[in-house]
């Protein structure tokens, strides 16, 4: 395994290995401080690629101001040691300098996907998001890149840049890991303190709840979020931030749900730790679990 440091460096092995040796690229994005969740990712990269490649950038473009990038927690050395164990081939670690050198000016927004939900509490986020993969895609030009359901926002944002900007790299959504408690992985998860580790299953209770309802015949969405507050906010340490009950693909909210595939998606606060989680109701089955655009 190699890692890389260099956007030119990465860009000329990538191409080297799609060119010369014809061989198909994997990309697993992140931001380093990796867990099971990441993990997911690499492994699914690894059995469908021949060459692996995991970036590890904390984007510094997708964090608004107040928010935790300077403490957002990076251990490179320990990320390098899982992903030797799980064999992958490169690690692409490049400086904030290096992703945006003295005079960087291009942005990329996806327009309507990225205002609401998570765009309306984190403005901006989503261009960041949107920035980054698109340095990266045309830096590594993959075949394919492997993204999380657990960021539901992001991977529809995600989708909408690669079908609109025409990148040549088919995207893989995978599920969301979660704890034993439900709770959905996370490197914010690091924040909690033991008890808040506690309190902050709720959420997928809450989740688990309003899909019960849902099963029981519930149809109304404000009475789906209310049992989601209801939920959220019996737990002391918990505070909801939103909950949203919309289409699955257009993320344009609903008020009532029919059997079309509908998201849940919530963020709420446990102690100062923001946390964001979601459920698919009426989802459409793929063969692997793994939805493909
Ligand atoms: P991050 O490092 O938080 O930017 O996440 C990198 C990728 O891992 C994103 O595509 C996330 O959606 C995905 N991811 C993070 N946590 C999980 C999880 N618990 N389950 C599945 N994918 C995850």
């Amino acid at each position: 395994m190699e890692i890389i440091n260099r956007r030119q460096r990465m860009s000329s092995v990538a191409r080297k290995i799609r060119r010369e040796q014809d061989k198909t690229v994997g990309l697993v994005p992140t931001m380093g401080a990796l867990h099971d969740g990441h993990l997911s990712l690499v492994r699914e990269a690894r059995r469908m690629c021949d060459v692996v490649v995991v970036s590890v950038f904390v984007n510094p473009t997708q964090f608004g101001p107040g928010e935790d990038f300077e403490h957002y927690p990076r251990d490179l050395t320990k990320d390098t040691a899982l992903l030797t164990d799980y064999n992958v081939d490169y690690i692409f670690a490049p400086t904030v300098e290096e992703i945006y050198p003295k005079g960087f000016s291009t942005y990329v927004n996806v327009e309507g996907l990225s205002e609401q939900l998570e765009g309306a509490s984190r403005p901006g986020h989503f261009r960041g998001v949107a920035t980054v993969v698109t340095v990266l895609l045309n830096t590594i030009r993959p075949d394919f890149a492997f993204f999380g359901q657990k960021d539901a926002q992001q991977a529809l944002v995600i989708r909408r840049l690669v079908k609109d900007l025409a990148f040549d790299t088919e995207i893989v959504i995978l599920p969301i890991v979660r704890e034993d408690s439900g709770l959905a992985i996370s490197s914010r998860n690091l924040y909690l303190t033991p008890d808040e580790q506690n309190s902050a299953a709720v959420i997928h209770k809450a989740l688990v709840q309003a899909k019960s309802a849902y099963k029981e015949g519930e149809r109304n969405a404000n009475r789906i979020m209310e049992i989601i507050r209801n939920t959220v906010e019996s737990e002391p340490r918990a505070r909801l931030d939103y909950v949203a009950v919309t289409d699955a693909e257009t993320l344009e909210r609903v008020d009532r749900v029919d059997d079309r595939p509908t998201l849940i998606a919530l963020a709420a606060y446990v102690g100062k730790t923001r946390l964001i989680d979601n459920t698919i109701l009426n989802k459409v089955k793929k063969k692997d679990g793994a939805a493909t655009q």
